[in-house]
Order: structure tokens, then C-alpha cells, then sequence
């Protein structure tokens, strides 16, 4: 529908262009000599601008809001009074194109939200028991559905391949190449089917689902009209009272209405203000083209405050996909058996770990057996009953000293070669360990870098893991310290007492993470391989698998910031110099409200160069 939307944007013009041409009739019968009659259009154009943003004043004093609107009402209501109709006109188209270029930058904003949500699946091809095929609705699919995968088609639903597969996974990873993924493999939802047909078991249902935490999140914030409501009245608390004071004060010494309307025209600020949401609305856009998804422009704005960062370790600072490195077992007992016990219990936890002991386990061909009362100790692992056994995946328990030989011998080798370990335990002690090689990112170390530049001060790893591997982690992106065996209530303790210093940013990916991104001034969630949980009470989500998008959106952020301050500043120092000449009488109400307008022409396309990369930006790759 890019012909209706290109309709819809062209309205959002058309007060701007009708306002336009009533002022320039009322121009033309001016030239004409017909003066009385230009007054009449211009006073008329003043009038119909007036009423509505009176109301909406109203509207807002109702709402116990106290917004920068008086100031335009009154200037409005003030010419119309003293008869300056051609200021009231220009104040007027002022403000309408204020308005206009708000809904221009909010429409650039959630172009790429919108496309998102275009592409997200409504239904889905299940298998039915008798093996037909129905279309259901999306909200229909339970875990354990099989689901059908038609070429070109979104995978609807978090799953596990039936069959060997062809995907576009460039909504996931970024990158538009293709990958082959073998049967047993994980699929998240959101990739696209870029071959044949295929089927899929569902691991989750819809809305627990990958895909749908970052559609939630898009609608979110495709919902929002106005982002900067917050920032704007922050001027807007100092700026009024002083509008008024002044113009109240310089028409009472001058004993004149018309120098207090002199004053309120050229105050007028409502372009000048907006040029503030305008350059953090082209951030938001600016960043949604790198793939990350901020919440609002309240959110961007203090990421491009902060200065303290916490980082989630698997999943976030490693890739999250862990690879095989061997099983270390009892003396006489099978690495498959465990390997298998493992994995069957596994089945139910939404870990990476897990999913990374399930296709290993599908690779080798072993039998699965479903597991019952499965729990999840989150940051440490999973229990459930498999064969009538109650078993214990993951961390081993606290005290390593009561460890037979094999095992200490086994914890060694894992911590001199760096893997994680997943322990599997009956109860009566390990019967053996599982290690895995979760390899760092590898840009990590550079978007580390990266961040120290866009003024980053502190940057702290926290990790539910064991200090070892955490360590050496820590030491390959280079952070500043360092917290292991961090549950996730002491994740959440490390972001209050940082946050309570500065402006704090906690990026994560899983489940464990989200009470501690809840808590931080900006959660960030690694949305395209991580939790649902996470993503939902994130104010911001990277929608592509790249922890260097971090740095892009930091970066973004830092610079939306920066124009908007440097807009609002500028532009409201000159206008406070106009407002004092209008005030000692040496700026009349029409040519005040031309300069007015000419600065926040100004001011508002500072603004817009949020919406670019910025000279030092230009190296980098850009997508569109
Ligand atoms: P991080 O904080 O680094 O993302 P987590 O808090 O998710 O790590 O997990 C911490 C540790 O807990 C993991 O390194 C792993 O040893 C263990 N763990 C947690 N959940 C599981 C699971 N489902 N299976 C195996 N091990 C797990
Ligand atoms: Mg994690």
C-alpha cells in the first residue's frame, strides 16, 4: 500500500499549502491596494488557526498540562486584538509548519516500523492429526504444532526443522546472505523461507515467540504520536513564565497592547520547539534503519546521556550459539546417555545452552524422551524427571571440594581451554559434564571501543557464569569490571546501585535479564535471538543479531541529542534577544514574526540533520 501511504503524507501537507495561499491572496490584494480587504483574509487566516489551538490549550489545561501552546494562543489572540492581522497570519503559518514537519519526521520515523509489521505472518499452514493442512490464525499455534513453511513465507512461530531448510536470515543476523539449516536446527520466527517448502515443530506459541517481542515493541511505538511531549515542556516550565512576564511588563510600562503582542510574536515558539522532537524523531529513525527498535524519544534521549554500561554475557558479549567441545563423564558411564539425558530435559528451557544441548543431541541421532515436571532455576539451570530419573542440568552446586577426581579433572581442562560447562546430576553426584565453546563476538571488542568513544565511562560485564570464563571474556572485549556468578536479583541490585551514580544502559538477552533491563534508565535487549521476556521490557531492542548496532544506536542517540540541544539552544537565544528589542518597542509585530520564522527555519533544518550520518558517520556502510 505504498500508494495510500504516499496519499496520506501528501494531506499531511495540505493545511500547510492552503494556509499558504489565502496568505498570499491576502498579498496580492495588498499589492492591489485593497488593504482593508488583505486584513480581512489575513485576519480570518489568524482566526482559523486560532480557535483550534485554543482548544487544544483547553484541552491540555484540563489535562492539568501546561504547554508552550498559551504562548501561540495568545500571540494569535493578541494580533487579532491590536490588529497586526499580517503577524497573526505569518505566527499562523508558523505554526502549521511546525505541525507539518513534526508529522514528516514522526512518518520518517515509522516508515521502517511499518514495513516491520507488513511482513509479520497473521496465520499459519498446520498439520492437522490426520495429516491435512489447515490455515489457522496465528494465535492458534501451540507448542508442539507442526507447522508448514511455504516458500517465501515468514517462519510464524519459534521451532525446531523437520528437514533441511534454505533461510534469508538478514532480519536476525543483518546480513542478506543465505543460510542452510539442517533438521534439528532451531528456527527463530521472523527469518524468511528463501527455498523449499518445509516443516517445522513449534517450540513456543506465537506470542511467546521471538519475532513477536520486536512486533510488539514496533507497534508500540508506531503508537506513539508525540515522543518529546516530556522535553518540549521542560522548556516550556521556564520559557512561558518568562514570555509572560516579559510581554506583560513591557506592555504596561509602554502602556500599549500592541508591545506586549510585539513580544508574544516573536516568542512564538512552536516551530523552535518542535525543531527538539524533530531531531530525536530522525534519531529514532536514524536508529530503526540499523535495525534497532527505541521505544521512545524519552528513551533515546538518555542513551544519549548515559554513561555507565552493563553487559549480559552469553548471548550478548558471545554469539549465543554454542558449539560441541566434548563430554567429560564417570568412570564407566556413556557420554551419550548423558548427553541424551541432558538434552531431553533441555528440551523445555528456553536457554541458549539448551538449544545448543538439543541440536547436539538431534545431531548425533539420539532418542529424546519427553521430560516431565521440567522447572528452571534461571542463571543456573533446569530440573525435570527423564525415565523416572530427577535430574539436575547446569551449574554445579556451590562447593567444588566434595567433587570426585574426573570431575575436578574435567572442571580444569574446561577452565584452562575456556568453555562452559553444563553439568548433568542424578541426585547421587555428576554423571558427567557437558562442554560447550561459546565463542566471543567477534566485533565485540571494536563496539566496546566504540562505546568508550561515544562516552561510555563505565562498562561492567555481569554474568550469571562461573568467574573463569566470565574473566576470560571479560578480558578479550576489554571491560572495566567484572561480576560472575551473578543471579538475576543481583543483576537487578548491580543496575540500582549503578544507576543511582549515572545514567545507566543494561543490555541483555535472556529470560534472567529482564528484571535487571526493567530496572536500568535504558534496557536493551538482544531481541532477534534472545527471550521474549527481555524484549518486552526493553526500551529499546536490537532487531538484528549485532552487538555493534549497540554502538550505531549509542551513537545515534548521542548525536539526535546533541542537534536537538544545539537547535533548542540557538534558536530560543535568539529569539530571547528578539523578544528584548520587542520589547524595548524597537521591533514591531510583523517584521518580529518574519524573523521569528526565519529562525526557526533555521533552527528546524538543524534539526532535520539528525535524520543523516553526520560527516564522521559517512565511512561507515549505510543501509537503507
Ligand atoms: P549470562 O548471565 O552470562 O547470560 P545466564 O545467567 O543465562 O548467563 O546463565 C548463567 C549460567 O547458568 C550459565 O553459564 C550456565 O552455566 C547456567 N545455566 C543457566 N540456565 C541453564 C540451562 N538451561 N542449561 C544449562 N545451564 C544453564
Ligand atoms: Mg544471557
Amino acid at each position: 500500500m505504498p500508494g495510500a501511504a504516499r496519499r496520506r503524507r501528501w494531506r499531511e501537507w495540505l493545511p500547510l499549502a492552503g494556509l499558504l495561499v489565502v496568505v498570499l491572496v491576502g498579498a496580492a490584494l495588498w499589492l492591489a491596494g485593497a488593504r482593508t480587504a488583505a486584513g480581512w483574509v489575513w485576519a480570518a487566516v489568524t482566526a482559523a488557526t486560532l480557535l483550534p489551538a485554543a482548544v487544544a490549550m483547553l484541552r491540555q489545561f484540563w489535562r492539568r498540562r501546561f504547554g508552550v501552546d498559551v504562548v501561540a494562543v495568545l500571540a494569535l489572540a493578541g494580533a487579532l486584538a491590536v490588529g497586526e492581522y499580517l503577524a497573526g497570519a505569518v505566527v499562523a503559518v508558523m505554526l502549521v509548519t511546525g505541525r507539518s514537519l513534526e508529522a514528516y519526521a514522526q512518518h520518517r520515523a515509522t516508515r521502517d516500523l511499518r514495513a516491520l509489521l507488513a511482513r509479520a505472518p497473521r496465520t499459519a499452514r498446520r498439520r492437522r492429526p490426520d495429516g491435512g493442512i489447515e490455515q489457522v490464525p496465528l494465535a492458534a499455534v501451540r507448542a508442539g504444532d507442526r507447522v508448514l513453511v511455504g516458500p517465501g513465507d515468514v517462519v510464524p512461530v519459534d521451532g525446531t526443522l523437520t528437514e533441511a531448510a534454505t533461510l534469508d536470515e538478514s532480519v536476525v543476523t543483518g546480513e542478506s546472505r543465505l543460510a542452510s539449516r539442517a533438521a534439528g536446527e532451531r528456527l527463530p520466527s521472523g527469518v524468511v523461507n528463501a527455498g523449499a517448502g518445509f516443516g517445522l515443530v513449534a517450540t513456543a506459541d506465537a506470542a511467546g515467540s521471538t519475532y513477536a517481542g520486536i512486533v510488539r515493541l514496533a507497534e508500540e511505538a508506531t503508537a506513539r504520536r508525540a515522543p518529546m511531549v516530556r522535553l518540549a515542556d521542560r522548556y516550556a516550565a521556564g520559557f512561558v513564565p518568562f514570555t509572560l512576564l516579559l510581554a506583560g511588563g513591557a506592555g504596561l510600562l509602554a502602556g500599549d497592547l500592541l508591545r506586549a503582542v510585539a513580544v508574544l510574536v516573536v516568542a512564538t515558539p512552536c516551530p523552535l520547539l518542535l525543531a527538539t522532537p524533530i531531531a530525536i524523531v530522525s534519531g529514532l529513525s536514524r536508529a530503526a534503519r540499523r535495525g534497532v527498535l527505541v521505544r521512545d524519544g524519552g528513551s533515546l534521549e538518555l542513551l544519549g546521556r548515559a554513561r555507565t554500561l552493563l553487559l549480559d554475557k552469553t548471548g550478548t558479549l558471545t554469539a549465543g550459539r554454542p558449539r560441541a567441545a566434548g563430554t567429560v563423564v564417570a568412570p564407566g558411564g556413556d557420554p551419550d546417555e548423558v548427553l541424551r539425558l541432558a538434552a531431553s530435559v533441555e528440551q523445555l528451557s528456553p536457554h541458549v545452552l539448551a538449544a545448543a544441548l538439543v541440536g547436539q543431541a538431534r545431531e548425533r541421532g539420539l532418542a529424546l524422551t519427553e521430560p516431565t515436571g521440567v522447572t528452571e532455576e534461571p542463571g543456573r539451570g533446569v530440573r525435570g524427571l527423564v525415565d523416572g530419573r530427577e535430574l539436575r542440568v547446569g551449574q554445579l552446586a556451590d562447593d567444588p571440594s566434595g567433587l570426585p577426581r574426573w570431575a575436578r579433572r574435567a572442571r580444569e581442562r574446561a577452565d584452562l581451554a575456556g568453555h562452559s560447562t553444563v553439568w548433568v546430576d542424578d541426585g547421587s553426584g555428576p554423571l558427567g559434564v557437558i562442554l560447550l565453546e561459546d565463542p566471543v563476538r567477534p566485533d565485540a571488542p571494536a563496539t566496546v571501543q566504540r562505546l568508550r568513544r561515544a562516552g561510555l565511562t563505565r562498562l561492567v560485564m555481569v554474568t550469571g557464569d562461573r568467574s573463569t570464563t566470565a574473566d576470560r571474556v571479560a578480558r578479550a572485549v576489554g571491560v572495566d569490571d567484572v561480576v560472575a556468578r551473578c543471579p538475576p536479583a543481583e543483576k537487578v541490585e548491580r543496575v540500582r546501585r549503578e544507576a543511582r551514580r549515572a545514567v545507566t544502559v543494561m543490555v541483555g538477552d535472556g529470560v534472567n535479564d529482564a528484571p535487571a533491563l526493567a530496572e536500568a534508565h535504558v534496557g536493551v535487549a538482544m531481541g532477534a535471538t534472545g527471550a521474549r521476556a527481555s524484549a518486552d521490557v526493553a526500551d529499546a531492542v536490537l532487531t538484528v543479531d549485532r552487538l555493534d548496532r549497540l554502538a550505531d544506536a549509542v551513537e545515534i542517540a548521542r548525536r539526535a541529542r546533541r542537534i536537538a540541544a544545539q537547535s533548542a539552544g540557538v534558536g530560543m537565544g535568539l529569539a530571547v534577544l528578539a523578544m528584548l528589542v520587542a520589547a524595548a518597542g524597537r521591533l514591531p509585530p510583523v517584521a518580529g514574526a518574519f524573523l521569528q520564522e526565519g529562525i526557526d527555519v533555521v533552527v528546524i533544518l538543524n534539526a532535520l540533520r539528525a535524520l543523516g550520518a553526520g560527516r564522521r558517520g559517512q565511512g561507515r556502510p549505510r543501509e537503507g
